[in-house]
């Protein structure tokens, strides 16, 4: 569970601060499918990095299970992060000289698993995904939404509880995108937090809550049908 309260977050540079989140509140439950939505610049990014320990906040309370996430230190934000969180980028983020199997395989090898276990397991979720015949090919021989499974996949193969996933769909067209989003529902009803930050209303319309940000605030937070009444 992940529940956060009047957390502000401002930009220092140079002279000047801009302070895009200003006063955020919400509580995600386990298992739940939710959309932070909002225009390019409303703080969608900066809210799901602080969520996902990849940066920190200024003001305001951030608990995970329970836990304060109030200035951690950088080897305790690591640590929470890799048994928290499972990333998923619009860009893919993908290693392009390591074919599939290997991009899936390489956070089990930073936890330490062996070449023969973290190779197994990554194959299993290369089929989970699709493309378990795609193993041996490189990110330049795949189409985005191949590249897109797999870096699903490889968000998923620590088997974390929370995905985070940045305009996942940002980088594909609207057929790709809803298999993507099918994809992504289908790792949410096997029992896994997802959290999606998009500015497209058809990807919203597909989770199940969407949290409507605008200019670092939230507007409405609610259950779908509930808040795209109201776009
Ligand atoms: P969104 O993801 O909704 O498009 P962001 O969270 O990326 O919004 O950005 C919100 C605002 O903060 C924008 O005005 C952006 O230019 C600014 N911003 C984002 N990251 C940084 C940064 N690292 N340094 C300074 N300003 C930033
Ligand atoms: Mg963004």
């Amino acid at each position: 569970m992940i529940t956060i309260k009047d957390l502000h977050k401002s930009y220092i540079m140079g002279q000047n601060s801009l302070h895009v989140l200003k006063g955020i509140e919400f509580t995600i439950n386990d298992g739940e499918l939710v959309s932070i939505m909002g225009s390019s610049g409303s703080g969608k990014s900066t809210l799901l990095n602080i969520l996902g320990l990849l940066d920190s906040y200024d003001e305001g309370t951030f608990h995970l299970n329970g836990l304060t996430m109030e200035n951690l230190s950088e080897s305790k934000a690591a640590y929470y992060r890799n048994k928290y969180f499972g990333f998923v980028f619009q860009s893919f983020n993908l290693i392009s000289f390591k074919n599939a199997q290997e991009n899936i395989a390489l956070p089990l090898y930073y936890q330490g698993v062996s070449r023969k276990k973290r190779n197994q397991i990554a194959l299993e979720y290369l089929t989970k995904v699709g493309l378990r015949d795609w193993a041996h090919h490189l990110p330049s021989e795949m189409s985005g939404g191949q590249k897109q499974r797999v870096a699903i996949a490889r968000a998923l193969v620590t088997d974390p509880s929370v995905i985070l996933a940045d305009e996942p769909t940002g980088a594909l067209d609207s057929q790709t995108s809803l298999e993507v989003m099918e994809l992504l529902t289908q790792i949410n009803n096997e029992g896994k937090t997802v959290i999606i930050v998009t500015h497209e209303q058809e990807v919203s319309a597909l989770t199940n809550r969407i949290i409507r940000l605008r200019d670092g605030l939230i507007l409405e937070d609610g259950p779908t049908e509930k808040v795209l009444a109201n776009v």
